[in-house]
């Protein structure tokens, strides 16, 4: 749990310099006084605080949103479209200083964060056409002299709630298509690494997106439960943790609000006996240390079918000792820190459960040399012979720790993966193009790779996971994205010829 700190606004505090809100196009102090720790993971010290907000804090947002909507909501399409356009030029010459503020705040390399930036930007291309993704439908003579149509409209102030592991792509999945469709926005970012979110508010501003339209708010649960009962709020995008994902989804439901809140995961990776050991295991690495498992789309768990299992473990195990861990900054790093103390401890955990339980711990990360630093380190970690009975196989463990199931048959992969209560994404490594197709009939995911370990939809596809990993009906960004921000009404229209009016009491009828 963060570390909140409780003192008088406009006190002298802790004198670390402070991140504030965005409302209405201008930076704006948290009043509550209660603020929370940043760190440096790479030196495991503290460098800055942040703000935490009060219901007055997001109340004050939500209003600057209310006042932004009419006149952005009316600013015609190619308009908004010229603003889109600027926002991604501002995204795309700013790269370099968003992938610095995100490793600085949450450990990930810096090409690794450029890779998330570029991720991101995807998303305000895909909303640049927004002029295209909004034109509805129209049937000319309906009925004689009727013509009936449906148009899109946006849904007023919607709010967005995003996790630590993606502080620029996530917001950017959300904010992109919540903007472009005509409705103003609140996002309340991780409190873990805030700073992202506030480049990109500055740059949009800078770039001309009126005062109001979107707006920060920083802080914890205080700020969320705000965000979910709040009566001029429409809509709820969030990305999470599962139970923090269903508490939302339920609370801004039940206030009538519409929901998308996208959870937790736990991916697997089938390798069945017919792959390429090598391109498997290069996968199993890339996809399951990248980010030091801090992606919702990491590789947790690879399925090794039949006899691939030795060959494969031990593929996997000679690649551990190239992966080079250390400080985000480092070009030559490949992995780095994880995002707390706290939660490198809690991964560092599992392995002493996995070995309890019986499993075989093959390359434990609590050896590498950095884990006896300030840093929050933790190495690569390879754990074989796991069982769905294992608490390293039952949670999410979010770090870089890779699990190894062993199966017999194809069928036993499926219905493991099947049975997991979470269901974002997975993979399957082959060469046989028809088990790969059956794979795709018959696994009940969201999001599947054939041999592609991470498969994150690109921005013109929708984003989202089933089960456990998604409460609500559309996924995120892409078409989904759009529909969720909109809703749509249909008109039924008649300029008749006065002459032929007359009294009708039937139920209309198409004649
Ligand atoms: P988290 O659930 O702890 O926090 C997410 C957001 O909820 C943050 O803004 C946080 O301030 C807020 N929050 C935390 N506790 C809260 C509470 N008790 N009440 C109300 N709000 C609360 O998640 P995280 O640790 O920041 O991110 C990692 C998690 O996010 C992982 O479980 C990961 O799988 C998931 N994730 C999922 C996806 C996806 O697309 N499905 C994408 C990225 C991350």
């Amino acid at each position: 749990m963060t570390q909140v700190t409780e003192r008088k606004s406009g006190s002298v505090g802790t004198g670390l310099d402070r991140i504030d809100h965005w409302i209405g196009g201008r930076e704006v102090a948290a009043t509550s006084g209660r603020a929370g720790p940043i760190f440096d993971p790479a030196a495991g010290r503290v460098t800055r605080e942040v703000g935490f907000a009060n219901v007055d804090d997001v109340d004050s947002a939500v209003r600057a949103a209310r006042d932004a909507f009419p006149a952005w909501r009316a600013m015609s399409l190619s308009r908004r479209t010229e603003i889109l356009f600027r926002m991604r030029n501002a995204v795309e010459s700013h790269r370099d200083e968003l992938a610095r503020a995100i490793t600085s705040e949450h450990g990930k390399t810096e090409s690794d964060a450029f890779g998330e930036v570029s991720r991101g930007l995807e998303n305000l291309e895909f909303a640049c056409g927004i002029p295209n993704l909004l034109k509805g439908g129209f049937s000319e003579q309906a009925s004689t002299g009727v013509d009936v149509y449906q148009i899109r409209q946006p849904l007023g102030v919607v709010a967005g709630i995003t996790p630590f592991n993606f502080p620029a792509m996530v917001p950017l999945w959300m904010l992109s298509n919540a903007i472009a469709t005509g409705n103003t926005f609140v996002l309340k970012p991780s409190e873990k690494d805030p700073s992202a979110s506030m480049l990109l508010a500055r740059l949009f501003h800078e770039a001309g997106l009126p005062e109001g339209v979107l707006n920060v708010v920083h802080g914890d649960k205080v700020a969320v439960d705000r965000i979910l009962e709040h009566p001029d709020i429409a809509a709820v995008s969030f990305v999470g943790s599962t139970p923090i994902a269903r508490y939302v989804y339920e609370r801004a439901t039940s206030s009538g609000k519409r929901c998308q809140a996208l959870g937790g995961a736990k991916n697997h990776m089938v390798v069945l006996p017919d792959a390429d050991i090598d391109m498997a295991a290069d996968a199993a690495v890339s996809a399951g240390y990248g980010s030091a498992g801090e992606r919702c789309m990491a590789i947790a768990t690879v399925v090794a079918v039949g006899d691939v299992a030795d060959p494969l473990v031990e593929a996997i195990r000679a690649r551990l000792p190239a992966v080079k861990v250390g400080p985000g900054n480092d070009p030559e790093s490949q992995m780095g820190p994880l995002v707390t103390r706290e939660h490198r401890d809690r991964v560092a955990g599992y392995l002493d459960s996995a070995q309890r339980q019986g499993a075989k711990v093959i390359a434990d990360g609590r050896e590498h040399e950095l884990y006896r630093t300030d840093g929050f380190y933790l190495g690569v970690s390879l754990v074989d012979g796991v069982t769905p009975q294992m608490d390293c196989y039952r949670d999410e463990i979010f770090g870089p720790v890779l699990t190894v199931v062993r199966v017999g048959s194809y069928a036993d992969a499926v219905k493991l993966i099947n049975e997991n209560p979470y269901g974002n994404g997975t993979a399957i490594f082959t060469r046989d193009g028809g088990a790969a197709r059956q794979f795709q009939f018959d696994v009940n995911i969201g999001m599947v790779g054939i041999n592609v370990p991470i498969p994150v939809p690109v921005a013109y596809y929708s984003f989202g996971g089933w089960k456990a990993s998604l409460f609500g009906d559309l996924h995120m960004y892409g078409p989904d994205g759009v529909q969720f921000y909109t809703r749509s009404k249909v008109v039924t229209s008649r300029w008749p010829d006065p002459g032929t009016s007359k009294v009708d009491l039937g139920f209309p009828r198409t004649r």
